[in-house]
């Protein structure tokens, strides 16, 4: 599973730290941050999901008021929002 982070649509409501641990506030930025991703395209940030970590991640793509984190499978299919 790969999780897609959109940081330039993130308003920095923060609801995806309370549903996955990967997702930390940046205060200074007011937008949260994806650790252990790379950027895929300007502010635009993708990471591999751990097998334990896939229902937080998609949990957190619930959450976000905004629809800027989306999850997607092996196959590339759209899982989350
Ligand atoms: S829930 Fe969405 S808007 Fe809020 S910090 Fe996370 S990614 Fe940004």
């Amino acid at each position: 599973m790969r999780i897609e982070f959109d940081r330039d649509t993130c308003t920095g409501m923060f609801q995806c730290t309370a549903e996955w641990e990967a997702f930390e506030e940046n205060r200074d930025d007011g937008k949260a941050d994806l650790r252990d991703s790379e950027e895929s395209e300007e502010d635009v940030f993708v990471r591999e999901v751990p097998d334990d970590a896939e229902f937080d991640a998609k949990m957190a793509a619930r959450v976000c008021p905004v629809d800027a984190i989306r999850v997607y499978d092996d196959d590339g299919e759209q899982l989350v929002p």
